[in-house]
């Protein structure tokens, strides 16, 4: 990863574990609007990424 690809994404990391990177998520937007969800909490989610860490289902959705 270049220099360039740093300053313009940042790493979501799982809630549970804190250790696995989810994605990267763009820096233009405000980490305050990716809502991370616990899978009890998945029926809040609008899309789910697996953790590469833990394997715990992660669901997230991005406020507007
Ligand atoms: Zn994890």
């Amino acid at each position: 990863m270049n220099q360039i690809e740093k300053q313009r994404t940042r790493s979501i990391k799982c809630p549970i574990c804190g250790k696995g990177k989810l994605m990267d998520a763009s820096k233009t937007i405000n980490p305050k609007m990716i809502r991370l969800f616990k899978p009890e909490e998945s029926n809040k989610a609008e899309c789910f990424v697996k953790c590469p860490k833990c394997g715990s289902q992660v669901g997230f959705a991005v406020e507007k």
